[in-house]
Order: C-alpha cells, then sequence, then structure tokens
C-alpha cells in the first residue's frame, strides 16, 4: 500500500485504480486496528492525507470515465507517516512507462 502523493493526472490508470484502492485498504486497516506503523515509518503514507487523497483520485477517475461508487468510510484519523512526492514521482517514471509518458506530455505542456 502507498500513497504516491503526486499530481492523479499523472498517473496511468494502473497506479490511479491502485493508488486508489489502497486508500480504501488503508482506511479499512484502521478501522480493524490493524497497525499501519511499518507503512508511516518508511514514506508510504501520510493519515491524514489519506481522505483528500482519495477524493482526488476519485475525481481523476470519474473525468478518465470510470465509475466510483465507493464512499470512504469515517473514521478518526491519527497524526503519523511522511512521504516524498518529488522521490515517488521519480519512482513512478523510473518504473512505469505509462507514467512515464504522461508525465513526459505533462511537462513539455509546461516548458
Ligand atoms: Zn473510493
Ligand atoms: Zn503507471
Amino acid at each position: 500500500m502507498r500513497m504516491w502523493g503526486v499530481n492523479p493526472a499523472l498517473l496511468c490508470d494502473k497506479h490511479l485504480l491502485g493508488e486508489h484502492v489502497e486508500m480504501h485498504m488503508f482506511v479499512g486497516a484502521l478501522k480493524k486496528g490493524i497497525s499501519t506503523r511499518g507503512y508511516e515509518e518508511t514514506g508510504l503514507v501520510v493519515l491524514s492525507k489519506i481522505r483528500a487523497r482519495h477524493d482526488a483520485l476519485a475525481a481523476e477517475m470519474q473525468r478518465r470515465g470510470m465509475n466510483h461508487r465507493s464512499p470512504l468510510p469515517r473514521i478518526a484519523m491519527r497524526r503519523g507517516g511522511w512521504i516524498d512526492e518529488a522521490a515517488n514521482l521519480r519512482e513512478l517514471k523510473r518504473r512505469c512507462p505509462d507514467c512515464r509518458k504522461r508525465i513526459r506530455r505533462h511537462d513539455r505542456r509546461r516548458s
């Protein structure tokens, strides 16, 4: 499970859907009292940003014509975790050709 935290428009469909599901999984784990400490300590999630991140990903899914019918359960969120968005962007570019294409296209548009 991982919160990439980058602009949702830059994610390929697979990573967009994947991160969205993982925001549900984080909430599911927290709701059941399953520890997310390992993710918090290794830069994979910021707990306080899960809801906003989920909503941003769901909005991007809808922009792409995908269905979103899964409201995120309401839970009390404690503090914890960190992510490095710039490093995550580099990681996506490195490991995913489809994300790389989207990121390049986006960089070209801005320059
Ligand atoms: Zn959802
Ligand atoms: Zn990707």
